[in-house]
């Protein structure tokens, strides 16, 4: 625990985001940069606790008063290793995760809880610009072949690991590109796709293949994974929940999933013969989670007339 006043002398603090007018015109990220110094006395808000609700509240258990307390202590490469030695992804995670820790933080029985979040895409977004974040290759091959089936942040986890555990991977995607709703779900303006990009050039380098458009069980002959020594199916959900109600079968209601992937590839440069758009038009939306402010965010950006959001949930204090 670098500074015992931190959370005394300093209250919690998120990085601005950028004027709505502006961000609308375009596809980039919301946030604007975070300065180095105020990162550092948010980090300094960290009480170390003896027993840190945070490191269980994070479904990955990352260690977080370590590294809040590194970064206080301007130790940012111990900090990354710190960070990647629980999450393969900070920069995934930093920028979408719910930050479960942040609703577990001691600090939160009686004050903001400390700016988790905000400290892990610092640390991570920090170490890519030092150079920092370089492909780490397996120093002995074990022989073994492992296929990974879909490459969403699932997907990519475990062929990181495999992969530097020195086996040989190779993972199948059905789409056109990796990274599952990363890549075609989540809209750039929640995370930048050459975020995804620079990853993946990273596992390339240490030896993880990827082949696309290779549809296990449909364009893929399963017979093909007979070949591995092991498979790990992380083909995610896809299944999307419908709402059967009167009316359902109207033109005009789209599921959500059929809505975001198309802007998503949009904004890659693909061309999406009649796509959805928002253009002018009024928009209701059915759900107010992350998926929804996703359809928000793109139908504003689209110039939609009007949105509304429905939730069944009461409203967030
Ligand atoms: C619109 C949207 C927004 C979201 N926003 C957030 C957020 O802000 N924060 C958050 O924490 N979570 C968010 N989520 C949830 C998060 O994206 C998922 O929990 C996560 O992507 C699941 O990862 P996964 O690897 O299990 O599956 P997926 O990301 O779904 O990846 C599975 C991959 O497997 C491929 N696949 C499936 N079957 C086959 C097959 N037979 N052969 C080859 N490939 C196959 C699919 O094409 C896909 O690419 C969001 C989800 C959606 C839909
Ligand atoms: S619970 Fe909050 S204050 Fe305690 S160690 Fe974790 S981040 Fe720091």
């Amino acid at each position: 625990m670098g500074d015992i006043r931190g959370f005394l002398n300093h209250g919690r603090q998120l990085p601005t985001r950028r004027p709505v007018p502006v961000r609308l015109r375009d596809w980039n990220e919301v946030y604007e940069p975070f300065p180095t110094e105020v990162l550092q006395d948010q980090a300094s808000r960290c009480m170390n606790c003896g027993i840190p609700f945070c490191n269980n509240g994070c479904p990955l258990g990352n260690i977080i008063p370590d590294w809040n307390d590194l970064v206080y202590r301007d130790r940012w490469q111990d900090a990354i290793e710190r960070l990647h030695a629980t999450n393969n992804f900070p920069e995934f995670t930093g920028r979408l995760c719910p930050a479960p820790c942040e609703a577990a933080c001691v600090l939160g029985i009686n004050q903001d809880p400390v700016t988790i979040k905000q400290v892990e895409v610092t640390i991570i977004e920090r170490a890519w610009d030092e150079g920092w974040v370089a492909p780490q290759i397996p120093p002995a091959r074990t022989g073994k072949r492992v296929a990974v089936v879909g490459s969403g942040p699932a997907g990519l986890a475990a062929a990181q690991q495999l992969t530097r555990a020195g086996h040989d991977v190779v993972v199948y995607e059905r789409a056109d590109r990796i990274g599952g709703l990363l890549r075609y779900g989540i809209p750039n303006f929640k995370m930048e796709k050459r975020v995804i990009d620079r990853r993946l050039a990273q596992m390339e380098a240490e030896g993880t293949r990827f082949r696309v458009n290779a549809n296990v069980g449909v364009n893929v002959d399963p017979s093909e994974l007979d070949g591995y020594d092991a498979v790990v199916l992380a083909g995610g959900a896809t299944a999307a929940r419908d709402l059967p109600i009167p009316g359902r079968e109207l033109a005009g209601i789209h599921q959500a999933m059929e809505f975001l992937p198309q802007a998503n590839r949009v904004t890659e440069g693909d061309v999406v013969a009649d796509q959805i758009r928002a253009d002018g038009k009024h928009v209701i939306i059915i759900g107010g989670g992350d998926t929804g402010a996703d359809c928000l965010g793109t139908a504003h950006r689209h110039g939609a007339a009007s949105v509304h959001s429905f939730e069944i949930m009461p409203r967030p204090p």
